[in-house]
């Protein structure tokens, strides 16, 4: 059985980002960049009063108070019609034009109006003070964003400055879902003595939909191989497979033969990892294929942790960026006794100051409510199995 790093690192080696396409800009965010964005111009364009106030020359206003006479108004959007000449200052608004040989915008609140045409500055300032400078947040010609970059609505609000009407971005993955499970019914269906609701087709396509891909549920596969067969080849129309349940090794798991038919070729099954253990991962072509166990918790967990990661780098992304992880103060024992890795469902806590984290009880890979209490995964390494109350373990968020 192999590590979770281990398996991490067979889907990473094994997945590549799909091909780049051109974007409208509002239709970009949550998407992976494709291109180099450099800039055309400087940003802000121009030299600007970051204030409502009055466009000053420092040597004017040496000695405070003095009065000043008004030359003239520039409203945002406008341009300066001559420079400042000495002992002048001349009204700005906020993303103004300010007059050459100005180098202080005297904010209106350190002003007063003290007759016609004239103005006095009470408060004095060092040279720049309220001034953008023209290039202060990018320079023409620089690189701002690389491929590679996520976009949130942040760069896709740079990228608006840069006057980027269309983007190249990676074109992101199709995803089908199938549910597999003699006992498992479709959850507008009535409910017969021993079944259940479908859970995992909601929870994976919600995943799936948070990462703003496309989902596509497959049905329910009764555990037959049959229905399997013609349901996973429907699935492999998809960019990417994702099958539930069947991958135990019970009589009626069948889903790793069924798709090793269809010509899905197994890179690992079972990994060192509690909830998740007998999650499967396979290649048709260059397809990825992942069977996630039909427990609900397992099923959202190896989704997280080896699913998510994959579909990432479909999405363009270059490098794998961990999940950040805090450290979190534990609040109470817990014990191992397998050697493997486990992701506990956790609830973080105010510890005096510190952040601490309980548990949501127990961890059985049924209740998926404790998922839903939980906020967290604490992570647990293979190579331990006590952790005591008040040591330092990481977590990551949910
Ligand atoms: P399996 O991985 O097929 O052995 O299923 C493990 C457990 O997960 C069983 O108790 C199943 O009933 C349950 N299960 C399987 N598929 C689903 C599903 N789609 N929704 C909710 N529970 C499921
Ligand atoms: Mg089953």
């Amino acid at each position: 059985m192999i590590n979770a790093s281990e398996a991490l690192n067979i889907i990473l080696d094994s997945v590549h980002p799909l091909e780049k396409v051109s974007a409208g800009l509002e239709l970009s965010c949550g998407s992976v960049l494709g291109e180099d964005i450099v800039a055309a111009g400087d940003i802000p364009p121009f030299d600007n009063a970051a204030m409502d106030g009055f466009a000053v020359r420092s040597e004017d206003i040496r000695k405070i108070p003095v009065e000043l006479t008004v030359a003239g108004e520039i409203a945002a959007g406008s341009v300066p019609v001559k420079p400042l000449a000495p002992h002048e200052t001349m009204s700005v608004m906020t993303g103004a034009k300010i007059p050459a040989g100005c180098d202080i915008v005297i904010q209106q609140e350190w002003t007063e109006r003290t007759s016609e045409g004239r103005v006095t500055i009470l408060r004095s300032a060092d040279s720049g003070h309220n001034i953008r400078r023209a290039g202060s947040d990018i320079r023409a010609g620089g690189t701002v964003f690389t491929p590679g970059t996520f976009l949130r609505p942040q760069e896709i609000g740079v990228l608006a400055s840069l006057g980027k009407r269309f983007v190249v971005i990676h074109r992101k993955p199709s995803i089908a879902i199938l549910t597999t499970g003699n006992e498992v019914v479709e959850i507008d269906k009535p409910l017969p003595d021993g079944k259940i609701r479908n859970s995992n087709a909601y929870v994976l396509s919600a995943l799936v939909r948070q990462l703003g891909c496309e989902a596509r549920s497959l049905g329910i596969a009764a555990d037959e191989k049959s229905d399997l067969l013609v349901r996973i080849k429907d699935g492999l129309r998809a960019d990417v497979l994702i099958t539930t349940g069947g991958v135990s090794v019970g009589k009626y798991d069948l889903v790793m033969d069924a798709l090793e038919e269809t010509g899905v070729e197994i890179k690992f099954w079972k990994v060192n990892i509690k909830p998740g253990m007998p999650l499967l991962f396979g290649l048709h072509g260059d397809k990825p294929v992942f069977g996630l166990p039909g427990n609900p918790v397992s099923a959202m967990v190896t989704f997280l942790q080896f699913v998510k990661p994959a579909l990432m780098r479909l999405m363009g992304q270059k490098k794998y960026t961990p999940p950040l992880r805090l450290h979190a103060k534990l609040q109470e024992e817990i014990t191992k006794s397998d050697g493997k890795r486990h992701f506990v469902r956790g609830v973080l806590v105010n510890a005096n100051g510190s952040i601490g984290v309980r548990t949501t009880g127990s961890q059985v890979s049924n209740i998926l409510t404790s998922l839903s209490r939980a906020d967290c995964l604490i992570i647990l390494p293979e190579d331990r199995n006590q952790f005591k109350a008040g040591e330092e373990v990481e977590v990551e968020l949910l």
